[in-house]
């Protein structure tokens, strides 16, 4: 893996606009079919240049004129926002009241930082390979219940680029949802609550909801290992003291207590606890048996949503394709069917996939020729050469499923004018 070097970022970048970026796929995206007038051209972007500097209500006619600005202006990350009632780089010769986020992708943001209370391998901006299993369990937990519990179709999973996911939820009706159904939404999937002070998290109630029962059941799939073996999560009593805080009874608590001293694995300590917390199902006012269980998996494990951003309409999140100026790494599309083999530290950084095109060492006059050369057509292709193009593939997947659920609407409307 080609190191990334912070101080080539400006020519890397330059070379990633101009030959490298997914345009057209792009456009194709923020484009919808070009079913409502205007669509891309009141969607807002927002850019952040070189030292910080940010700039917001940025808006373009048509592909050509995002590819012009994004070269030339270069940006260091980029931002999508809301679709609003007029252009958004023409906001402020509009009316003040006028101007109005009207619609946005539902999306959704899971950041590693908000685990590390219950990650033992890294902490803040860190990941490693054994925390990434927390990212791969939301994937699974978040996509199912959009999917089956709202019929939501089109969901476009990105990696952050550095620490965590991006969700956006495209469906058309979904585009259309206002805050409070958005907000309804969030509070549906979120089950971790209270913020540094609050020691328990996760409450139960005795009926459980069948979306925390299926969410249980993915998480099963994986605590042994993830929790259990690399987190390692009972190995000693510093680390099985954060888990007998969340046990209520005094009795069991002592008992839990006593046995781990003897035992010798987090496996063998997990397996005390349940086989204890199950003969006290009974204990008044407690709910142990598989709700204790239960709830301290869910502590562990269970997705971790960032609030605000999907409850606002107006709310910025990162591109996909967009770069992470810290990492170098690509904001990538995940592929849904191999989300357990997606693998951050294997998604292209902008310095690897420049070099893979081979004109980052060529001579100056080179450059200038390849410039001039610089057609369309050839750009959009040169993805292709480098180790972007399966990433752009599955993006392209997803824009395919977009594609047929229009052309399916379409369809059925035109259907239905010939019934009348
Ligand atoms: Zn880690």
């Amino acid at each position: 893996m080609e190191s990334f070097d912070p101080a080539e970022l400006p020519e890397l970048l330059k070379l990633y606009y101009r030959r490298l970026f997914p345009y057209s796929q792009y456009y194709r995206w923020l484009n919808y079919g070009g079913v409502v007038k205007n669509y891309f051209q009141h969607r807002e972007f927002s850019f952040t240049l070189k030292d910080d500097i940010y700039i917001r209500y940025q808006s373009f006619n048509n592909q050509s004129d995002l590819e012009k600005e994004m070269q030339k202006m270069n940006p260091y990350k980029i931002d999508i926002g809301a679709v609003y009632s007029h252009r958004p780089s023409q906001h402020n010769t509009v009316k003040l009241g006028a101007f109005q986020a009207q619609e946005k992708e539902l999306v959704f943001d899971i950041d590693m930082t908000d685990y590390d209370d219950v990650r033992r391998c890294c902490s803040s901006a860190d990941i490693c390979s054994k925390c990434w299993t927390l990212m791969t369990m939301a994937i699974h937990i978040i996509d199912r219940a959009l999917k089956e519990d709202f019929g939501f179709k089109h969901r476009l999973w990105v990696y952050s680029g550095r620490r965590g996911v991006h969700c956006w939820v495209c469906d058309e009706s979904v585009r259309k949802l206002s805050s409070a159904v958005r907000s309804g939404i969030v509070e549906y999937l979120s089950l971790v609550k209270g913020g540094q002070d609050v020691r328990k998290k996760v409450h139960l109630n005795e009926k459980i909801h069948p979306f925390v029962r299926k969410s249980i059941n993915i998480i099963k799939k994986y605590f042994e290992e993830y929790a259990l073996v690399d987190q390692d999560i009972l190995e000693n009593k510093e680390s099985w003291d954060k888990i007998l805080a969340l046990v209520p009874e005094a009795p069991i608590h002592e008992d839990l207590q006593k046995n781990f001293q003897k035992s010798h694995s987090s496996l063998q300590r997990w397996e005390y606890l349940k086989r204890v917390a199950s003969t006290n199902q009974n204990i008044k006012n407690d709910k142990c048996g598989p709700w204790l269980e239960w709830e301290i998996m869910l502590q562990y494990c269970f997705p971790r949503l960032d609030i605000n951003v999907s409850k606002g309409i107006n709310h910025l999140l990162k591109s996909p394709f967009s770069v992470h100026p810290k990492t170098g790494r690509i904001s990538v599309p995940i592929d849904l069917q191999k989300v357990d083999q997606f693998d951050p530290f294997t998604v292209p950084t902008i310095s690897s996939i420049c070099h893979e095109l081979d004109v980052i060492f060529t001579s100056e006059k080179e450059k200038e020729e390849t410039e001039a050369e610089s057609d369309v057509k050839h750009r959009t292709k040169d993805y292709k050469k480098t180790s972007l193009a399966p990433y752009v593939k599955v993006f392209e997947q997803f824009l395919e499923n977009l594609d047929k659920s229009r052309k399916g609407e379409l369809l059925k409307k035109s259907d239905l004018l010939k019934a009348f």
